[in-house]
């Protein structure tokens, strides 16, 4: 009897919390991963259900480095009442995946492309465990 593909990816679609879930239940544990497909090897991010490299559903979990590289960042501007200036960065992990995040430990404006940062888990703007980096060196 032929069981397709596509089938069983179906079935494993519907078990267990999404990926979404599965990422921020691994940060609110204090790990910080990212998928890597099983099928191309290629590093996924934001967490998804099938490979955008190759389109397989085999999908792991591992640790990056958590070393990244800044690819363009921007300050928002907010007034000091309510909370003042935060910054939002792209980060390009050495996986070679991107994040949107920010640096902390910096002044915003120091903050250029290119920098080196790593990553650690830091609160969101809502308190939530969230992945945050720093300039690289920092011994935060
Ligand atoms: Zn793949």
């Amino acid at each position: 009897m032929a069981v397709t593909t596509s089938d069983s990816e179906m079935t494993g679609m519907e078990n267990g919390p999404g990926p979404d879930a599965v990422f921020a239940a691994k940060l609110a544990e204090g790990v910080f991963e990212i998928q890597k497909c099983n099928g191309c090897g290629a590093h996924v991010f934001h967490p998804r259900v099938i490979c955008p490299t190759c389109g397989s559903a085999d999908l792991g979990w591992v640790a990056p480095t958590g070393q990244g590289t800044v690819y363009a960042r921007t300050i928002v501007r907010r007034k000091p009442e309510r909370g003042g200036d935060y910054n939002v960065v792209l980060v390009d992990l050495q996986e070679g995946v991107r994040m949107m995040s920010r640096v902390d430990g910096i002044a915003h404006d120091e903050i250029a492309a290119g920098m080196k940062v790593s990553a650690s888990i830091g609160e969101g703007p809502d308190g939530e465990p969230a992945v945050v980096f720093q300039p690289e060196g920092d011994a935060r």
